[in-house]
């Protein structure tokens, strides 16, 4: 008999005072940031459930809402609120109708990850109890229909540059712009209290550098910049996978990681992404760096 756990779509966790994990465990992290006056929700999620109703269960707080990237995992939930911010380039990308296929795609790839989960959490549950909540992942919400899943474009009411400090009273967030999975990608770091938020720019498991709009070389440059500063932070939390929270030598390792797939020193195998397209992966100790090995992927 599996032991009991919640079973709500989300999984919240506070890992460090007033930082808060909004997890769609196996899918995708968003992270609800608090300060003396305001708190901030990095992300949004898929939508498939409102995230809007879990923040504001976590705080009374006015929020800040601001997207890492426009792809649809991290503003998937936009919709429940009615402003936003993003990097001025994801301005016209998270406005802009996604093709149908992309939301029926994601769905039978969550479909594979259930039928992949059962059998994983029973040998868990056996031998090796490694799982806890917010690793625990969860069948779609009761009354969500996959068929119905729809990514929905939004427009933003505020844009975002490199460089800008989002100022949450005593915390303050300085956004860090870091083109290479997508044009858009930014970081954010609250170099007081030494975490970096990773946005897709940092990973535990593939970082997804074979997409239509990815660009290797800005991805190894944003890695670099990012490591340079390293020493600014000691945490930095990620928004895939079910390690979420790593210590700052990761950034070193991914910067390192993309050096050597640039000088061909990387070992190299075939694998598939989430939507099935054939890649090539770049292995790594903690992680691995997806490349395309015909078709980018188009998000
Ligand atoms: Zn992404
Ligand atoms: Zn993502």
């Amino acid at each position: 008999m599996l032991s009991p756990f919640r079973t709500t779509w989300f999984e919240v966790s506070e890992l460090e005072p007033g930082v808060h994990l909004v997890s769609e465990p196996g899918h995708v992290n968003s992270w609800l940031i608090q300060g003396s006056k305001s708190a901030l929700l990095f992300d949004t999620g898929l939508g498939v459930a409102n995230i809007r109703e879990v923040a504001e269960e976590i705080t009374p707080q006015k929020l800040l809402v601001v997207n890492s990237h426009y792809h649809f995992d991290h503003s998937g939930g936009n919709r429940y609120f009615e402003e936003f911010a993003i990097h001025r380039i994801g301005a016209d990308l998270v406005a802009r109708p996604s093709p149908p296929e992309l939301a029926r795609g994601y769905m039978e790839y969550t479909k594979r990850l259930l039928a992949a989960w059962g059998p994983y959490r029973q040998a868990d549950d056996l031998y090796f109890h490694l799982l806890t909540a917010e690793r625990m992942i969860r069948q779609l919400p009761t009354g969500f229909d996959p068929a119905d899943y729809r990514i929905v474009p939004t427009v933003p009411t505020r844009l975002l540059e490199d460089g800008d400090v989002l100022d949450l009273g005593d915390r303050k967030l300085k956004v860090l712009h870091t083109p290479g999975h997508s044009p858009d990608c930014i970081c954010l770091l609250d170099e007081a209290n030494g975490l970096l938020f990773g946005g897709d720019t940092i990973n535990t498991g593939p970082i997804y550098a074979q997409l239509a709009d990815s660009n290797l070389e800005q991805f190894a440059q944003s890695t670099a910049r990012l490591a340079d500063t390293a020493s600014d932070f000691r945490r930095v939390f990620v928004c895939h996978f079910l390690r979420f929270d790593e210590p700052s030598s990761l950034v070193n390792e991914i910067a390192a990681g993309f050096r050597a797939l640039l000088a061909g020193e990387a070992f190299i195998r075939d694998n598939v992404d989430c939507l099935n397209y054939p890649v090539r992966e770049a292995c790594f100790e903690h992680f691995s760096i997806f490349v395309p090995a015909g078709e980018p992927t188009k998000l």
